[in-house]
């Protein structure tokens, strides 16, 4: 567990829009008994009807097999693809290098997060130095994905305070803590709010845990998942109390996409020709 904690920041207009987090008891309670939706069967059907509609949205095919690896009775028996190919060797992104390539994603676009990230990494080859260097270098590595100097900020203080805390920079000791202390340590961290540490532990630690992000969210009320007066915090405890762990990283992976491609779902109007007709949406029978 962590024991001094430093008093949480968030990324002014990013993670302020999730809520401050709270205590486990809070998301221990059932938030609304009166609510039973959405039920398992539903849930079922939405993945399979966005299941046949996208298929398995490519951008998260990495993290679903080590999901799978992570799930299977026996880690050390090979994984085999769709193609009968072994894919044993297929790497587990570090826990850090995930928490900060999640924080870098914060209010920008995945293209622009990805470049970010990718600059900080060939920019400083190691974690110590970019512990290392002035906080302005950092600033300009990952100033295509905005907020540069309050992330670069917040990395530096998430590796000095690793650094002191536990000796070395690396996160890999949360891969054998239990979720609730794994959130604990996370949001220890100025910048990190909960949504990136549903992030962190569903993509990054192969846990059961369903992030609402904006698309999560916008579709989880229009289709009645969500009631009506809840918040996005209030919607992340109650899918995560109500959808099957077995079904939550395939279903939100879907409902992501679905919301970035589909006319009805999305806010915005766009004439990308890869959006799904307003028509064709699998999600209108529902709510
Ligand atoms: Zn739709």
């Amino acid at each position: 567990m962590a024991t001094k904690c430093k008093r949480k920041v968030e990324i002014p207009g990013a993670s302020s829009k999730l809520g401050k987090p709270k205590t486990t008891a809070a998301a221990a309670a059932e938030l609304y008994p009166n609510h039973p939706r959405p039920t398992p069967e539903e849930c079922r059907s939405v993945r399979d009807h966005l299941l046949s509609l996208h298929g398995f949205p490519q951008e998260f095919a990495r993290y679903r097999k080590n999901k799978v690896i992570h799930d299977s009775p026996d880690p050390s028996k090979p994984f085999f693809g769709e193609d009968g190919s072994d894919e044993t060797i297929t790497r587990k992104e570090g826990v850090l290098d995930g928490l900060v390539r999640t924080l870098l994603s914060q209010n920008t676009t995945d293209s622009n997060s990805t470049k970010a990230f990718a600059s900080l990494k060939s920019s400083f080859p190691t974690w110590e130095d970019v512990l290392a260097a002035e906080t302005k270098c950092i600033q300009d590595a990952i100033k295509c994905g905005g907020l540069a100097a309050t992330k670069a900020s917040c990395i530096k203080n998430i590796l000095s305070s690793l650094l002191e805390k536990r000796g070395k920079i690396c996160l890999e000791y949360l891969r054998g803590m239990p979720v609730d202390e794994i959130k604990a340590e996370l949001c220890c961290f100025k910048g990190i709010g909960p949504k990136t540490v549903a992030c962190v532990l569903m993509f990054y630690l192969q846990q059961d845990d369903f992030p609402v992000d904006t698309h999560v969210f916008r579709i989880g009320k229009a289709i009645g998942w969500v009631p009506q007066g809840a918040d996005r915090e209030k919607a992340y405890h109650h899918l995560n109390k109500r959808i099957p762990n077995e079904l939550k990283f395939d279903l939100n992976c879907l409902l992501i996409t679905h919301g970035k491609l589909c006319q009805r779902c999305t806010k915005k109007g766009s004439n990308n020709q890869r959006r799904t007709p307003h028509h064709t949406c699998p999600l209108f029978n529902y709510g």
